[in-house]
């Protein structure tokens, strides 16, 4: 449960919620007629796509659109491409939506298998990116980022959500093969599993440095861990992978375990559920599969002004169709009745100053509020310390203007990164 204490003029005390150690098995939501899956939009658009609508995929076969392009999806289910399609996402991510009519019959890729005979790091590249838990495999052969030490998150870094909790209850035999395969294959021997205090013992024999965290949100976020449990800053502008840390969510590893384990790759991800009533369940859903799916199996009405959200309160992002679908990062969907839903106004800033007292990077939230309004983006970063947030959230939470304050960062600095990178490509 979110338990909330304000004391005085102090920063307000929200728990994470720590699982009961024993959990049920999540429910499986059935095999769709229709997938969708979102390819990283290529800079190779103006190069003849390798698959095309009318192209028959099979269960695990790797679907990358353009030759000498690293981006792919992995397909979910076997099927026909339907279409392809530019998709939008937040802040103006662009992708292009891979649409698969699903066969009755499946079938499965074998290609996975060299990689299981032969485990290398490129190989795990070009098969596992998109696996449950997104892997960020990439970031090992950036030249930029020498990374020597590995932190598995067993703790989810929103509130109310238990997915990667249920991951290191459950699935610790894949959890320790996917830590020994990263081991392997990256040659990096500092691999850190993050947990909550009550469950330190339970995982010694896992292989790994076992770290507890703070049950106080948001000490589970990457920049906080690194700070209060690794004794790193991590200077504004820069982020943990300049500092040689990559983040890993527990379900990312487990995949990884799963795939070597049983040959094949996992499409299954654990989602923690949040109804209207707050409540929460865990549920398994191909990546792929509709929201609509999710909702039709609980009978659970969206009505139109409903919000749903991707992630848990502090942090999720809205989604707007119900088409939308399970990616491999979902890792809990919310739905708020629209009567409960917080809705942003155009109150102004009153400078009642809880934001500054509740943020824990201890920036002038107040100040910067007042140049993200006014578009003053480049004045924030240089000023007001935008690139310290940890986008938290807990600005949004306490501002009683209700001001949408991490949404103006993330876009201040989704902008601000779109034009550096702008100004390098035309470099
Ligand atoms: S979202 Fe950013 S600005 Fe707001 S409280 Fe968290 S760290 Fe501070
Ligand atoms: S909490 Fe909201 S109203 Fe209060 S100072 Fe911060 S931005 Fe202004």
């Amino acid at each position: 449960m979110l338990k909330k204490s304000f004391f005085g003029l102090s920063m307000p005390r929200i728990e994470y919620e720590v699982l009961p150690a024993t959990l049920p098995v999540p429910d499986h939501i059935p095999a769709t007629n229709q997938i969708v899956l979102f390819h990283p939009k290529s800079d190779k658009l103006d190069k003849p796509a390798l698959f095309r609508p009318g192209d028959d995929v099979q269960t695990g076969q790797k679907i990358a659109l353009f030759a000498d392009d690293p981006a792919y999806v992995i397909a979910s289910q076997t099927g026909r491409i339907s279409s392809v399609s530019p998709f939008t996402g937040d802040y103006g991510k662009s992708y292009l939506a891979i649409t698969i009519n699903v066969d009755e019959k499946e079938v499965t890729d074998t290609q996975f298998e060299s990689v299981v005979q032969n485990p290398t790091l490129q190989g795990v590249q070009n098969y596992l990116a998109f696996a449950p838990g997104n892997p960020p495999l990439q970031v090992f052969s950036n030249p930029d980022k020498k990374i020597d030490t590995i932190v598995i998150s067993g703790v989810d870094t929103d509130l109310l959500v238990g997915t990667n909790q249920y991951i290191i209850q459950t699935r610790l035999d894949a959890l320790k093969s996917g830590a020994e395969i990263l081991k392997s294959i990256t040659g990096i021997e500092n691999i850190i599993l993050t947990v909550a205090y009550e469950s330190m013992q339970t995982y010694g024999h896992l292989g790994v440095n076992v770290k507890a965290v703070d049950t106080a949100y948001p000490a589970a976020l990457p920049q906080l861990i690194m700070k209060d449990v690794l004794g790193k800053i991590v200077p504004a502008g820069q982020s943990c992978e300049d500092l040689g840390v990559c983040f890993f969510s527990a379900e990312a590893v487990a995949s990884i375990g799963t795939a070597f384990d049983t040959g094949r790759i996992p499409f299954n991800k654990t989602i923690t559920l949040i109804r209207k009533d707050g409540s929460q369940k865990l549920i398994e859903a191909k990546i792929g599969t509709p929201i609509q799916d999710i909702f039709d199996k609980y009978g659970m009405q969206v009505n139109e002004k409903d919000r749903i959200i991707f992630g848990g309160p502090m942090q999720g992002l809205a989604v707007y169709s119900l088409e939308h679908p399970v990616q491999p990062d979902t890792d809990a969907i919310m739905i708020i009745d629209y009567s409960r839903a917080a809705n942003s106004t155009h109150y102004p800033c009153i400078n009642c100053g809880d934001c500054v007292r509740t943020c824990p990077a201890k920036i002038q939230v107040n100040l910067l509020v007042r140049f993200l309004d006014a578009d003053q983006y480049e004045e924030a970063a240089d000023h007001q310390d935008l690139f310290s947030c940890v986008e938290c959230g807990l600005c949004n939470f306490v501002c009683v203007s209700m001001i949408p304050i991490l949404q103006y960062i993330k876009l201040a600095k989704y902008e601000l990164e779109r034009a550096q990178t702008a100004e390098a490509t035309d470099a």
